[in-house]
């Protein structure tokens, strides 16, 4: 079984941070690569080499696979970690890396491109037993077409990139009159960012919940599930906060979907960490999407778990069986993350900047996974997320009152940030009762004034 000795982390910000610790808990040597924006990172201080990659562009550095592949090459590197976002979903990235006799820690190419494409991935998964979103087979494209299915699923629809991510290219479409304009907008949209104008359709859902399960298998036929987190506090379909368990997701339910979902994976020889992301509304799941990655919400599935998804990604990659068996799983109490990112909490402005001063909060059952350190320059070019806060409780109160205790703790100047969003949520009764859907935060937002 090969061993992995020195691993580089084809990433930035706090999940490259995330790997460097798993790596050095296991053992294993770390290689950065970064840009020329990121030379003062704290992952490159920590890692054992850091070789730079290109310039600030990711286009020219962090999604750079010549000067990537390259950087293993001179540092002898015998794995790659590619973290979240950039080239982790992309399957060619994964196959070269596996021509050059490099252990790609993800899962197999050809269930990276299945899944990365949305309508691919909704027919595999209706065929694995998945129940779907009501919605079109595969692609549209004839306008007739699309509008007798419309007729048939119902308004509103929703018109969704067949290539599609971080909640572009999507338009909701209240009636057949504006049908044909919103096809060729999102078509358009979709050619532009994701070089994809492929769309399909789907029932649009009115008031759901978002509820992802986390899966490992073993590519040998073998999965389980890790439980759901429900990341239903979105702003423009992107994630806010996440908590695990979800508020209304009993053990049962639990286990029902989760045996569903696992037994799905371990039928497609499915290989290393994934999520299955579905709409959740009066009791009933729809699938929208998998992930062939980790995720940045990750740390709350570890916190009720106690596993180290990091460290188990690695060890499938080099090749172990899973560490723990279906039975050996506990879910234990409360975890709740926030993204803490460096904006105008109101206007949600970018605000990157110098960090005058940063102190971290700390004491029982509270991480934090954040680069960031007093001095430390947030560069404009990439993501604005720069902390992720995670407290643990007993019970989901407890979490909340843990999550008050460490905000007020939290000390990030030079820059705003959207601790303030997340204290002011905290004081909302809905939220406090886990009464929300994916529609709720802007709602909320709304009312801030
Ligand atoms: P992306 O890959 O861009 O994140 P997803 O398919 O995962 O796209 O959808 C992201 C979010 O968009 C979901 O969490 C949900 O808030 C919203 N959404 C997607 N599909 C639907 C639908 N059929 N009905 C209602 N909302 C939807």
């Amino acid at each position: 079984m090969p061993q992995i000795k020195k691993l580089l982390i084809a990433n930035r910000g706090e999940i490259a941070l995330r790997i460097h610790r798993a790596c050095h808990e296991m053992g294993i040597k770390t290689v950065a690569v970064h840009s020329t924006a990121d030379a003062d990172a704290m992952h490159v201080r920590l890692a054992d080499e850091a070789i730079c990659i290109g310039p600030p562009a990711a286009v020219d550095s962090y999604l750079n696979i010549p000067n990537i592949i390259s950087a293993a090459e001179i540092s002898g590197a015998d794995a790659i970690h590619p973290g979240y976002g950039f080239l982790s979903e992309n399957a060619k990235f994964a196959e070269i890396v596996e021509l050059h006799n490099i252990i790609f820690v993800g899962p197999k190419p050809e269930h990276i491109r299945t899944m990365g494409d949305k309508v691919e991935a909704k027919r595999t998964a209706g065929a694995l037993g998945l129940p779907l979103v009501p919605g079109s087979d595969g692609a549209i494209s004839d306008v007739a077409e699309a509008k007798a299915l419309a007729d048939e699923i119902g308004y509103p629809v929703i018109i969704k990139a067949a290539s599609g991510g971080g909640g572009r290219g999507m338009k909701v479409c209240t009636g057949p009159e504006h049908l044909e304009t919103l096809m060729q907008q999102a078509g358009t949209e979709a050619k532009a960012a994701f070089g994809d104008a492929t769309v399909y359709m789907e029932k649009y859902l009115g008031n759901p919940r978002h509820i992802e399960f986390q899966v490992f298998g073993d590519g040998n036929g073998n999965a389980i599930h890790l439980g759901e987190r429900d990341c239903s506090l979105q702003r423009r379909h992107q994630k806010v906060l996440e908590e695990a368990p979800s508020p209304v997701i009993s053990a049962e339910e639990r286990a029902r979907m989760g045996g569903v979902v696992a037994k799905a994976m371990a039928d497609m020889g499915y290989r290393g960490a994934g999520t299955i992301e579905f709409l959740w509304e009066d009791g009933e799941f729809y699938f929208i999407e998998m992930n062939t990655r980790l995720q940045v919400e990750h740390p709350v599935t570890e916190a009720i778990t106690g596993l180290d998804l990091v460290r188990e990604q690695i060890r499938i990659a080099e090749g172990h069986p899973l560490t723990f068996r279906q039975e050996e799983v506990q879910f234990r109490g409360h975890a709740i993350e926030c993204r803490i990112n460096a904006e105008d909490w109101k206007t949600f402005a970018p605000s990157p900047g110098k960090v005058a001063m940063y102190h971290a909060p700390g004491g029982m059952n509270v991480r934090v996974d954040s680069g960031l350190y007093t001095g430390y320059k947030v560069p404009p070019y990439y993501d604005s997320m720069i902390a992720k806060l995670i407290v643990y409780g007993a019970t989901r109160a407890g979490a909340l009152r843990r999550l008050r205790r460490a905000l007020e703790e939290f000390v990030i100047e030079g820059m705003k940030t959207t601790i303030p969003l997340h204290q002011a949520l905290l004081d909302d009764p809905e939220f406090q009762q886990g009464e929300y859907t994916i529609k709720w935060l802007e709602e909320w937002l709304s009312r801030q004034g």
